[in-house]
């Protein structure tokens, strides 16, 4: 999904009823169980294997120690293989019903079937818990003894190592049993704040300049900064937006502080350093990424500002806020009919070869993807990894170009999905958000280049050169500096400062002064814009992986549209080891292979130049038509 990059207006909406929409228009759910009766004998096939499962517990240490020597690798071996048919199965179980689900959500049957999913879940991880904590009583040496003994066992390799890694920060008995009590009331502040700024919310009213009175709801809100041009109408949403926020500033300091305070307060409970490090540790990360990030781009920040200097002068502003920053320069309204679509993408990808190529039109053909709208169905997109079928993908196509390119976009996740199911085994088939927005905007990147190369149309092509500096004002700098935030935020804390509105609103103020410069006017209402990014609440320093994404995949493209056809093709085919590894090492290590090295300046530079390259291309463009 595109979290934070900018829209096009939505188009009005054509909705057909489903069974009106022709078969190849639709994703074919039979591919996964032929009808909801196998659904229901492969459910309960999953709750009978999951009391197997149960019924291992104590198998794995059992006995005298000779005879943990000898039976222990037979025994872990066998749990691994259950565990792996039952996610497997879990994969066709859940997905059938959640799909079904999101083709129309009206549906109370299938959401009651959802439901039963959910439940049956839940059971598993309370049979399941039992692995983790009995695997590690036994030393690894003794595991590494086990898999030098049996190379099906050391398949496993990487898994089991992690959860003796990860286990460097777990607690004895005791002290695990006190943070679970905790870890009740942890979530209470990012409820409280959900609670707060949406179910109780009282989205005010602003009157447009037309005359029409419009209800604020964060949609109508973006909807007003991406398309109207008037700059009043546009000052009068983003002032009122932010009055909702400032009404309430305090209490959203405070259960930010809430959010910081848990942070801390586990952190040194398991013994890290910093709240940083506490997060970046499951991903096997080196703080050191993120503060280079920071650096690198805090340094880059004049190609921004001089996007947005061009900005205000084709959009004739004489002053030019942050809600003037998302309306497109030029008016263009060419529809993108999906049938055209089908042939441009798999030409896109060429640069990524025939093999590629060819899985990319096998996916478009053969009925994994729901196309259109229809009433009842789920909003957005997304592309869902059912293991042992194939990846499927829902849309909401409406022919605009920003449909396209979240077709492009899906496609990568897809084709990640497809490669890494393809070559890796079930244990290591998924992969961590750290790499996934690397095959989804590389993809968007290669569609671009192409539609770039063949418009002929000046408008269209100062439209794609926007879509690409906003995704990369959006997806990088933007991220970076809510990363900064986050970091800035935690430090308060870790440091024993106190925490408050005026001292949240100052960070955030002073970081959007530090990163946009003399380009931007600057309203006292941003102070504080902080408070309504939900992922500072539900999941801290999560967004920095948006920028260290984006800046990989700007690596990747360089290397694999530049050069000599040798360092190409090696280069492509670092990249689709990348895409076939899953989830199989570290990230940091999977990209490494791929040639990306984030902590190093050159490869954050990388997109600070590539933006400077289009704007200086943007300029031309412009200067063309004017
Ligand atoms: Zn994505």
């Amino acid at each position: 999904m595109h979290l934070f990059a900018p829209t096009d207006a939505p188009a009005a909406p054509a909705q057909r009823d489903r069974a009106d929409i022709p078969a190849p228009f639709k994703w074919n759910l039979t591919h996964i169980f032929a009808d909801w009766q196998a659904w229901q004998a492969g459910y309960e096939e999953l709750d009978a294997k999951i009391g197997e499962f149960a019924a291992l517990q104590g198998t794995l240490v059992g006995g005298s120690p000779a005879a943990g020597r000898s039976h222990g690798p037979s025994h872990l071996l066998a749990a691994l293989k259950l565990r792996d048919d039952i996610g497997q199965l879990e994969y066709k179980v859940a997905y059938f019903a959640s799909l079904w689900y999101d083709q129309d959500q009206r549906d109370n049957q299938i959401n009651a079937k959802q439901q039963q999913v959910q439940i049956l879940f839940a059971k598993d991880a309370q049979a399941s818990a039992w692995f983790g904590p009995e695997l590690l009583t036994v030393p690894l040496e003794q595991v590494r003894a086990w898999m030098a003994e049996s190379p099906e066992l050391a398949v496993y390799r990487f898994a089991l190592e992690e959860l003796y890694r990860q286990q460097e920060h777990v607690l004895d008995d005791k002290g695990e049993q006190l943070l679970s009590l905790a870890s009740r009331f942890e979530n209470t502040p990012n409820d409280a704040y959900s609670a707060l700024s949406t179910a109780d919310a009282q989205f005010p009213t602003v009157r447009l300049s037309d005359g029409a009175a419009v209800t604020l709801t964060y949609g109508q809100y973006r909807a007003i900064l991406s398309t109207n041009r008037n700059q009043e109408d546009r000052a009068a949403a983003f002032l009122a937006f932010h009055r909702l926020y400032e009404a309430n500033v305090n209490t959203y300091a405070s259960l930010y502080n809430g959010v910081m305070q848990r942070d801390w307060f586990v952190a040194q409970a398991r013994g890290y350093r910093s709240t940083l490090d506490m997060a970046l540790h499951g991903n096997n990360i080196p703080p050191a990424v993120v503060e280079n990030l920071i650096e690198t781009t805090k340094q880059g920040v004049e190609p921004l500002r001089r996007y947005h200097r061009l900005r205000k002068r084709v959009l004739g502003l004489s002053s030019y806020h942050v809600y003037d920053t998302t309306i497109p320069l030029v008016d263009f309204d060419r529809t993108y009919p999906y049938e055209d679509v089908l042939e441009w993408l798999p030409a896109s990808v060429a640069p990524l070869g025939a093999d590629y190529q060819r899985q990319v039109r096998a996916s478009l053909a053969g009925e994994w993807i729901d196309v259109y709208e229809n009433p009842g169905k789920r909003s957005g997109a997304y592309s869902a990894p059912v293991y042992g079928v194939h990846p499927y993908m829902l849309l909401n196509y409406n022919d605009t170009l920003d449909a396209v390119f979240t077709l492009a976009h899906e496609m990568g996740h897809s084709m990640h999905t497809l490669l890494s199911h393809q070559h890796q085994p079930f244990v290591y088939a998924g992969y961590t958000i750290f790499v996934a927005e690397v095959a989804s905007t590389l993809n968007e990147a290669l569609f671009l280049d192409f539609m770039l190369s063949r418009t002929t149309d000046q408008r269209e092509r100062i439209v794609l050169l926007q879509h690409l500096i906003d995704g990369i004002a959006a997806t990088f700098y933007t991220q970076v500096m809510f990363a900064d935030y986050e970091l800035q935020a935690h430090r308060l804390v870790e440091e024993g400062q106190p925490v408050t509105a005026a001292g949240l609103g100052e960070i955030y103020f002073s970081l959007l002064k530090a990163y946009h410069g003399d380009s931007l006017d600057y309203d006292e209402a941003s102070r504080a814009t902080w408070s309504r990014i939900p992922h500072f609440f539900s999941t801290p320093y999560y967004v920095y992986q948006y920028a260290t994404c984006f800046a990989s995949s700007a690596q990747l493209i360089k290397q694999l549209t530049i050069g000599s056809d040798a360092d190409r093709s090696a280069a492509i085919e670092r990249y689709l080891t990348l895409l076939k590894a899953g989830g199989n090492d570290h990230p940091m290590t999977l990209l490494q292979r791929a040639g990306v090295d984030l902590s190093r300046p050159e490869t954050v530079r990388a997109v600070v130049d590539q933006l400077d390259l289009l704007v200086s291309r943007l300029e031309r463009e412009i200067e063309a038509i004017s």
